[in-house]
């Protein structure tokens, strides 16, 4: 949760853009667009064709129109290169050994990967038969797979492996509680409307298309203008309300769609809002993130832990923020599934008993320096970097290591990885510490994970907000005398006085704690009265002399109370996914056009492995069968394909949703195994394939290994390569 960065929007784009807008980068990047655009078309025209030719083939069209798709397709083909060869290289390109890259290069791919990932329908608008809502997507089956693996995997790596303590709250959430965590009052971005038709857009993208817009249309435009225009571009997160307003108004910018006049930029609440109940008077909101469900059951969390710090509590589940304009597909949408951590630790220490174990974990990592100073990110060891301080403390710089690795072992690129930290200007003040990991995509980098040392700000809100003392306890080191005052409540002279409300004052003077049960004695003595605030109820009681005591007492204490810290890993799975697609993705050349392939490692692909025989035969068919229900019995997803048609579209096909392994039964005691990526087969005896394959997908053995122990299959490798 980033409450601060959300009125005043981080400048996490700050050094790129300082990096990379110089006036001649932003002209080619002009130049560049169109020939980019019509890529696509080109590329997109190919593709349609391949799917043609493929349909005319699979309902066995005559040979003639099957001949004349055919044509078509090589004459595309050919124009698709011509027009490649045409394009100037890009410019940067992946750099490995820095863990930068240029952001220009994007759109074609993604086209690629959005269309193969809408082809076999891993995602979908959502309610599309009804014109569709911007922000809201739907996953389709392979989607729904990929999703279960990524957060059963989570399970396993976060809440099994370190006992987290998982709960599961309800989305509503009543005013109350994200009043008190600030949600209520801060949760905005800026936004501007249309005068007269009411549209409303995030204020700084309305800003940042019209000066992009006008650098690329008007490549000779004078220089102290695109100078200007480059100043705003490099300076858009870092603008107040009135400066953003101001630079609205100075480049006479119009609605996007309308040309009407926009108002000025004014603070919209991005959590969805609903009445709770029938009568309409409990305020509720969808919960914008799921961390807050754990704090207000820290103290039932506490004592389930045995009173014992430091522990940490998990929670999957759906947040909702309403995104003035989502855009950038499944990145920025209006309901999402969050994973997040909150790990309660003793702010006097903050190390973590399994540092160790991440402690020799070399990454990039973009501390705060390095982005002051324009340089790149650096490869550092993480002990070393949490040694000098550069990671605020032990827990937190655990948690990066943690992440790191989960992140890898689901396929994201390690060189497309970076752990970035808060600028001091995005973080809230309460903060110690702040990083993002960020992965790169097509959209550039993007915020997937957030780890935040937030201290004890989000316990204090909610014990000041709710009264409950939301504290640990720990050992002094010698025992102490102290006095301690309790507001001793006179029962008659409160029921007289409140009647209906006597039991929530009564219960409020109990529980005020020594700071505030001596405030009141000290105002009842000067003034005879003093107000009793019950946040919960939102209600406040003028309580008098006489209605309560103090008793004084004296007693020798060996804990003392205090707040802890809180270490917040908190995980956006739909951005993590659409990476790891994106990761994931290649083709291979094929006669009918590109074949996609996705290179799911075996963890989180949507099904573990196909089953065919290779030709049609009861015998074989039978065997099919058979293995894929001991593969079924031993809980892994697996398609059977007995329909015949040629070895090589079924991999194509298998290849295009990821599956990593595949059994051809060609005889009655052996089946042949093939890898996807390397497309290498091995011979394995008809009683061991379902063990093998169980242990490939649960990656306890690599095909590396396995092929060590098995013989290798030449001769069908040739018929995947050749038979589309
Ligand atoms: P935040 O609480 O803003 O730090 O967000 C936590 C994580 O949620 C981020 O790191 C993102 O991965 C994810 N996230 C935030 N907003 C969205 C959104 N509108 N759509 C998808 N994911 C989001």
């Amino acid at each position: 949760m980033i409450l601060l960065a959300r009125i005043r929007p981080p400048p996490r784009l700050l050094q790129q853009h300082r990096r990379n807008l110089s006036a001649k980068a932003l002209a080619n990047a002009n130049l560049g667009f169109k020939r980019d655009v019509d890529l696509v078309e080109q590329q997109a025209l190919v593709n349609r064709q391949g799917d043609l030719v493929r349909a005319l083939k699979a309902r066995k069209a005559p040979k003639e129109e099957i001949d004349a798709a055919v044509t078509l397709l090589k004459d595309l083909k050919f124009k698709l290169q011509e027009f490649e060869a045409a394009s100037p290289k890009e410019e940067a390109s992946q750099d490995e050994s820095s863990g930068t890259s240029s952001q220009a290069s994007g759109k074609r791919f993604r086209e690629a990967v959005t269309n193969a990932l809408e082809r076999r329908m891993f995602f979908t608008n959502s309610f599309g038969i009804y014109g569709g809502v911007a922000g809201l997507f739907d996953y389709g089956p392979p989607g729904c797979a990929v999703k279960a693996n990524v957060l059963s995997f989570w399970r396993q790596h976060f809440v099994v492996n370190d006992d987290l303590l998982e709960v599961d709250c309800p989305c509503l959430t009543p005013e109350a509680v994200l009043r008190a965590s600030g949600h209520v009052e801060k949760f905005t971005d800026l936004m501007v409307r249309d005068v007269k038709e009411g549209h409303c857009f995030r204020a700084d993208h309305v800003l940042k298309d019209f000066v992009k817009d006008a650098l690329e249309k008007d490549p000779r435009m004078p220089a102290a203008k695109r100078d200007d225009y480059t100043r705003t571009l490099a300076s858009l997160d870092d603008f107040s309300v009135e400066e953003l307003g101001a630079k609205i108004k100075e480049y006479g910018i119009r609605a996007p769609d309308t040309k009407n006049d926009l108002s000025d930029p004014f603070p919209f609440n991005l959590m969805f809002g609903t009445p709770i109940g029938p009568t309409g008077l409990l305020q509720g909101y969808l919960r914008p993130e799921t961390a807050q469900g754990i704090f207000v059951n820290f103290n039932e969390l506490l004592y389930y832990n045995g009173g014992k710090l430091p522990f940490g509590a998990a929670q999957i589940g759906q947040a909702f923020r309403n995104e003035i304009a989502p855009r950038q597909g499944l990145l920025r949408v209006r309901e999402f599934t969050l994973a997040e951590i909150e790990f309660f630790v003793d702010p006097a220490d903050k190390s973590h008993p399994k540092f160790a174990s991440v402690a020799d974990l070399e990454f990039f990592l973009y501390p705060r320096a390095e982005q002051m100073s324009l340089k790149d990110p650096v490869k550092v060891r993480l002990g070393h970097a949490v040694a000098q301080k550069v990671i605020n403390n032990e827990t937190l710089g655990y948690y990066i290591g943690r992440t790191y690795l989960f992140l890898t072992a689901l396929g994201i690129n390690k060189n497309r990885l970076r752990f970035r930290q808060h600028l001091a200007n995005e973080m809230a003040h309460y903060a110690a510490d702040c990083w993002d990991a960020e992965i790169e995509c097509s959209y550039g980098w993007i915020e997937c994970v957030g780890l935040a040392d937030r201290s004890a700000y989000d316990l204090k809100a909610h014990s000041t907000a709710s009264k409950s003392n939301l504290v640990a306890s720990r050992d002094l080191p010698e025992p102490v005398v102290v006095e301690e005052f309790a507001a001793v409540p006179n029962r008659k002279e409160i029921g007289v006085a409140f009647k209906a409300n006597q039991k929530l004052v009564l219960e409020a003077l109990q529980e005020l704690n020594n700071e505030e049960a001596l405030e009141m004695q000290k105002k009842l003595e000067s003034d005879g009265e003093a107000p009793l605030h019950i946040c919960n109820a939102d209600k406040t009681f003028t309580i008098k002399k006489g209605m309560v005591t103090f008793n004084k007492q004296v007693t020798k204490k060996s804990k003392e109370k205090f707040t802890p810290s809180v270490i917040e890993p908190s995980f956006g799975i739909g951005r993590i996914i659409y990476c790891l697609f994106e990761h994931c993705f290649d083709t291979r050349g094929g006669v009918d056009g590109q074949l996609n392939v996705f290179r799911f490692p075996p963890l989180v692909a949507p099904v573990k492995c196909t089953v065919f025989p290779l030709v049609q035969n009861p015998k074989l068919d039978g065997i099919a069968r058979a293995i894929s229900a001991k593969l079924r019995e031993a809980g892994i997803g697996n398609k059977i394909d007995t329909t015949g048609r040629s070895i090589g579209r079924r991999y194509a096909r298998t290849d295009e949703i990821g599956v990593p392994f595949a059994i051809t039964v060609d005889s009655e005691d052996g089946v042949t195994v093939r890898d996807r990526d390397s497309k290498d087969q091995i011979r394995v005896p008809l009683e061991e394939v379902v063990d093998l394959i169980a242990d490939m997908s649960a990656g306890k053995r690599s095909w590396k290994e396995v092929q060590g122990v098995y013989p290798a299959h030449v001769a069908a490798k040739a018929s995947d390569e050749t038979d589309e």
